[in-house]
């Protein structure tokens, strides 16, 4: 028996071990099993090329858990290793031997397990002792068995092995591993890990019922598919397949994906792959289902995130490339040329493949259009190379469920929705229901109007604006419909500053008080036919709110800010012409009485402003200064008297309020015990 030290030092391997201990322990299996499907492969490949002289056999790789002994041991019939080869690859494990065997043999095998790093030696995260029972296939050689406890201390003898072939023999630690012994643990890493390796593994025997209980049986149960669809030439692969294979990935997904892309690339990087596009409506976060990324058909990792784009990440599917750095940071891994290269052309595939079901069958793309549009507006809004095909196959659906480009969009409303400084407005509702009288109102005038109502609608408006700059969006509440699409100068009013600024306090004061809207009254034409009184809210502010509800820095900010609403009275309306007809009348008394008291304030305050006009405020007299604040003072308590007069009448004329009222009612503002007095009061004034 030979004992020796393995040729790198505790202080430099084992630390480097224990570091994955309590991180990523599991992945043992996938090394052990990945080395033997190595072999195997490598075997594969001496045979094709006629340099085996025996048979393959049965090249199944074996893991089976032997709970009594506390063991676990992975077998495979693959190159074996010799005496000195043990020593090489196991004792000085400073270099590996896949170089070694890629240069000897490197145009005939195409499929060699790459490297994961930590390799054979990860067995020592869950094992007390490690035994290797090897035979190589080169004629002649003697079977060896290598045994080490952890420490760099081994031992290696000659071993009575007949068959070609390693097993791998982990006496596992049971005060830090022994869920390892569970059969379950096994099968569940072994699907993780090892569901599409290119050899058949196997996991103990299948089971059958037998004399009132299960027994093995003998024939092996294997866990794996060892020709997953990725691998096969695009092609030869059916439709059907695809769904079939999807659910095979996703076993618990009932929805089935809108359409895949195979990926299948070997120049200038290796990277096969099948990538779906689920359906996406409304929750970007519940996306439980993830893309997995493979090393030559062993899992890695389905956390993706840098090695591709963000927005690609909502895709299902797998990623297979042996170019993908493993065992690096995240960050390091998004400067890596590769993955750069990688990233890039995945992308530019996802683009390509919308761009041919747009172009080929628009029909579909437009059936399919409400389960892709958050997926294909977050990848517009955060990467500017999808943005740049996508803005082709973008669709604007209208509120009659018409689908446009942006371009097509554009001239179909050109003519009629240019404003006078030459902009084309972009009428848009976030709500049909919500926002029906403003759309109606907006279509008989013969505006279209466009349905946009994701959740990064704010957002994407405010990018197609930066980028179209010839175009402007307004929600069709945002303002009254000639302001929205403002064609000529507004109309002259026909009340001068002041009396509107009487009549406001008429329709202020019955404004609903105590809610978190402000509400600012203005006058404006909009003809017998609209509502004597609307509401607007400014698409600035509103945006601005809506775009706060994803998130983000000023999120908070926006949330907090109540919103801002316009009242605005139609000085056009009939009902208000003969509402201010009647407020004119009836408060003519008090507001002559009002204006006598008010014109010598002002006269007396205007002649001492005149006075003081020239002065700095040290050379005006504390009288003076007195004075003025006094007359102030005075002016502005007469000025909320003068209110008073309309708000009075406001509060004596129940048709003010129902006005008001309606205007709320017609944009969903009028709710609870304002809704109610609405209803009472609307009997009482159809009753007279
Ligand atoms: P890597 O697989 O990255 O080369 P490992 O530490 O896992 O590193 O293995 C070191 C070497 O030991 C392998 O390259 C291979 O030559 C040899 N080896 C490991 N397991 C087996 C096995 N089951 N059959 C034959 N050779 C093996």
């Amino acid at each position: 028996m030979a004992t020796g030290k393995i040729g790198v030092t505790s202080e430099n391997i084992f630390p480097v071990i224990k570091k994955f201990l309590y991180s990523e322990q599991e992945i043992f299996l996938r090394e052990l099993v990945s080395n033997a499907v190595d072999a195997t492969t490598k075997v594969k490949a001496l045979a094709r090329k006629g340099e085996l002289k025996e048979d393959l056999g049965d090249l199944t790789v074996r893991v089976k858990v032997d709970k009594e002994a506390k063991t676990i041991t992975v077998s495979d019939r693959g190159i074996g290793m010799t005496e000195e080869e043990v020593d090489k690859y196991i004792n000085q494990i400073a270099f590996s031997s896949a170089g070694d065997f890629l240069e000897k043999y490197k145009d005939s095998i195409d499929a060699i397990i790459g490297h994961f790093g930590l390799g054979f030696y990860s067995a020592f995260m869950v094992s007390e002792q490690v035994e290797i029972i090897t035979k190589s296939w080169k004629e002649g050689s003697k079977a060896v068995r290598w045994s080490c406890d952890g420490s760099p201390e081994y031992t290696m003898e000659e071993n009575d092995k007949s068959d070609r072939g390693t097993d791998i023999i982990l006496h596992i630690d049971e005060e830090s591993s022994k869920e390892y012994l569970e059969d379950s643990k096994i099968e569940e890493l072994l699907k993780k890990y090892c569901m599409f390796l290119p050899i058949p593994i196997s996991n103990g025997k299948e089971k059958e019922w037998k004399d009132d209980k299960y027994v093995d049986n003998d024939k092996d149960k294997i866990i794996n598919d060892t020709e997953p669809l990725w691998t096969k030439k695009p092609a030869d692969v059916k439709e059907e397949d695809y769904k079939t294979f999807y659910k095979k990935l996703y076993p618990s997904t009932f929805e089935e994906p809108l359409f895949n892309i195979h990926l299948n690339v070997d120049y200038p990087f290796n990277l096969t792959g099948i990538l779906y596009f689920p359906k996406i409506r409304t929750n970007l976060e519940i996306q439980k289902n993830k893309i997995q990324l493979y090393c030559n058909q062993v899992f890695v990792t389905d956390s993706v995130e840098g090695i591709v784009p963000e927005f690609l990440t909502l895709l299902h599917g797998v990623l297979d490339s042996p170019d993908i750095p493993l065992n690096v940071s995240r960050s390091y891994l998004q400067s890596d040329s590769n993955v750069k290269k990688i990233s890039t052309h995945i992308t530019k595939k996802v683009a390509d493949r919308l761009a041919e079901i747009f172009k080929n069958n628009r029909e579909d793309f437009e059936k399919k259009w409400d389960d892709l549009k958050l997926f294909i507006q977050y990848g517009m809004l955060t990467n500017e190379k999808f943005y740049d095909s996508a803005k082709n196959f973008f669709l604007y659906k209208n509120t009659d469920d018409k689908f446009f480009t942006f371009d097509e969009y554009k001239n179909i409303v050109k003519d009629n929705q240019t404003d006078k400084n030459n902009t084309i407005i972009f009428l848009y509702a976030t709500n049909k229901e919500d926002q029906y009288s403003f759309i109606e109102a907006a279509k008989s005038k013969g505006y279209d109007v466009l349905l946009l109502d994701s959740a990064f609608e704010a957002h994407f408006i405010n990018q197609q604006e930066q980028k179209n700059t010839e175009v402007r969006f307004m929600r069709v509440d945002s303002d009254t419909l000639d302001k929205l699409i403002r064609k000529e100068d507004a109309p002259k009013s026909a009340y001068t500053d002041d009396e509107k600024k009487d009549f406001t306090s008429i329709f202020d004061s019955q404004t609903p008080k105590n809610t978190n809207k402000n509400f600012t009254v203005e006058f404006d034409s909009l003809g017998a036919d609209s509502l004597p009184i609307m509401i607007t809210q400014s698409e600035f502010m509103r945006r601005m709110k809506d775009m706060g509800k994803l998130g983000g820095a000023e999120s908070s900010f926006y949330n907090n800010l109540p919103d801002n609403l316009n009242l605005v009275v139609n000085e056009t309306h009939p009902m208000i012409i003969s509402l201010i007809n009647d407020v004119k009348d009836k408060t003519a008394s008090d507001v002559t009485a009002n204006d006598n008291e008010l014109k010598p304030l002002k006269s007396d305050l205007e002649s001492l402003e005149k006075l003081t006009k020239d002065k700095k405020d040290e050379e005006i007299s504390s009288e003076e200064k007195a004075k003025k604040e006094e007359l102030q003072k005075k002016i502005s308590d007469v000025e909320a008297k003068r209110k008073t007069i309309f708000s009075n009448y406001a509060a004596g004329n129940k048709l003010v309020k129902q006005m008001i009222d309606l205007a709320l009612l017609a944009n969903n503002m009028l709710k609870g015990e304002d809704l109610t007095k609405f209803v009472k009061r609307s009997v009482e004034l159809l009753g007279k």
